[in-house]
C-alpha cells in the first residue's frame, strides 16, 4: 500500500466499524490495534492473541497532545524524553487519566504511551482522530512479527486487516521506562534500542534510573518482564562462548548434527535486532528438531546488546554458559 493512500487509510478506519482489528507497522514490531475508546475491540485483542488480562496494552499516539490527554500528570521529564525520542522506540509509563479503561492498564493506575516512528501508522492514527492501543501482533508468548506476512500468517483476514508498511527497522520491542515524579526515579522496565546511557543523559539533577525490581512497595506490573516470551516453536539453545576458537569448534560440531539448525546473528547489535525474529522464524521452519545459536560472552555485559540479549534469554529453552 502506498504510504499516503487516503482510500486505504479510510478502509482501515472502516475496518473497526466492521468489528475487525487493524495490524499496524511500526519501527519496532507490528502491532494489533484497536481504538483506545472501543472496549469491545480492545477485548478482541486479548481474545485473538490469547493474552492474559493482567497484561497492559501500550497506547500509541500521533502527537504529544494526544499523549497528554491520556495521563493525569505530564511532568517536565516526560516532555523532555518525548521531545527527544518521539517518534521512536521509547515507551513512557505515567499516571493515567480516568477515562483510560482499566482493561488497557490491566487495573493499574498507570498507562504506557508511545509515538511510533512509522509514517503510515502515524497517518492512520491521525485519520482515526484518536490514539490506538496495540500490543505486538503475535500469539501470546510467541515470536513477534516484523513483516506484514508474519501477521497475515497468524490471524485470519476476516478478523484482522493488515496495513503493510514493509519490514520493521528496529526489530525488537520498545524500551519501557516508568516516570515516578515523587521518587524522582525513572524505573527501567524493558530494554530496547534506546539504552540506559541515552536516558541518563537527559535526567534532571536529583533523578536516577533504577531497576523496576528495586521499587519499594513492589515491582510495577510489566509482563514484558516475564521469563518465557518471544519463543520459537522449537527448542532454542543459546551457547555463550569466550573466544573465537571455542566458537569455531562448536560451529563445526553443530554443523555436523542433522537434528539442529544453526542460526547466526550479525555482529552489530542494531543489525542483530533487526533480523532477530525473522531469523528465529526461518529457523523454526524445516525438519530440524532444535535451533542452536552461538553468542560471544562479550555481548552479555555490553550495554548496546542489552535489548537483544534480553529477548534471547526469554526465547531460549536452554542457556549454556562457558565451562571454566
Ligand atoms: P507488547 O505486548 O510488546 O506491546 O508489550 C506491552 C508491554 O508494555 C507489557 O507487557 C508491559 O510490559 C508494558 N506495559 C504496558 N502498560 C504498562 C503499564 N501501565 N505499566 C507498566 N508496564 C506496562
Ligand atoms: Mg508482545
Amino acid at each position: 500500500m502506498a504510504l499516503h493512500d487516503e482510500a486505504s487509510l479510510a478502509a482501515a478506519v472502516a475496518a473497526f466499524d466492521e468489528g475487525r482489528l487493524v495490524a499496524i507497522p511500526t519501527e519496532t514490531v507490528y502491532g494489533l490495534a484497536a481504538p483506545v475508546d472501543r472496549p469491545e475491540l480492545v477485548e478482541r485483542i486479548f481474545q485473538l492473541k490469547g493474552r492474559p488480562p493482567g497484561n497492559p496494552l501500550i497506547v500509541h499516539v500521533a502527537s504529544r497532545e494526544q499523549a497528554r490527554a491520556c495521563v493525569s500528570e505530564w511532568p517536565d521529564l516526560a516532555e523532555e524524553l518525548a521531545s527527544h525520542f518521539w517518534p521512536g522506540p521509547l515507551t513512557l509509563v505515567l499516571p493515567k487519566s480516568a477515562w483510560i479503561a482499566d482493561r488497557i492498564s490491566a487495573g493499574q493506575p498507570t498507562v504506557a504511551l508511545r509515538m511510533p516512528d512509522h509514517s503510515l501508522t502515524l497517518a492512520f492514527i491521525r485519520a482515526l482522530g484518536r490514539p490506538i492501543v496495540a500490543p505486538s501482533a503475535n500469539l501470546f508468548t510467541r515470536l513477534s512479527p516484523t513483516t506484514a506476512a508474519d501477521v497475515v500468517a497468524t490471524f485470519p483476514n476476516d478478523q484482522v486487516l493488515v496495513l503493510d508498511g514493509g519490514a520493521c527497522q528496529v526489530g525488537i520491542e520498545s524500551t519501557i521506562v516508568a516516570i515516578d515524579g515523587p521518587a524522582r526515579t525513572l524505573w527501567w522496565l524493558r530494554p530496547g534500542r534506546i539504552g540506559r546511557a541515552a536516558l541518563r543523559a537527559l535526567l534532571p539533577p536529583g533523578w536516577r534510573l533504577a531497576e523496576a525490581k528495586e521499587r519499594p512497595g513492589g515491582e510495577l506490573g510489566s509482563p514484558g518482564r516475564m521469563q518465557a516470551h518471544y519463543r520459537p516453536d522449537k527448542p532454542l539453545r543459546v551457547h555463550v562462548v569466550t573466544d573465537p576458537e571455542q566458537a569455531g569448534r562448536l560451529r563445526c560440531r553443530l554443523d555436523q548434527d542433522p537434528r539442529t539448525f544453526r542460526m547466526e546473528l550479525p555482529g552489530h547489535p542494531e543489525a542483530a535486532a533487526r533480523c532477530l525474529y525473522a531469523s528465529l522464524r526461518r529457523a523454526e521452519l524445516g525438519d530440524n528438531e532444535c535451533i542452536d545459536l552461538i553468542v560471544p560472552q562479550a555481548w552479555l555485559a555490553a550495554p548496546v546488546w542489552e535489548g537483544v540479549i534480553n529477548r534471547l534469554r526469554k526465547a531460549a529453552s536452554e542457556w549454556r554458559e562457558p565451562v571454566r
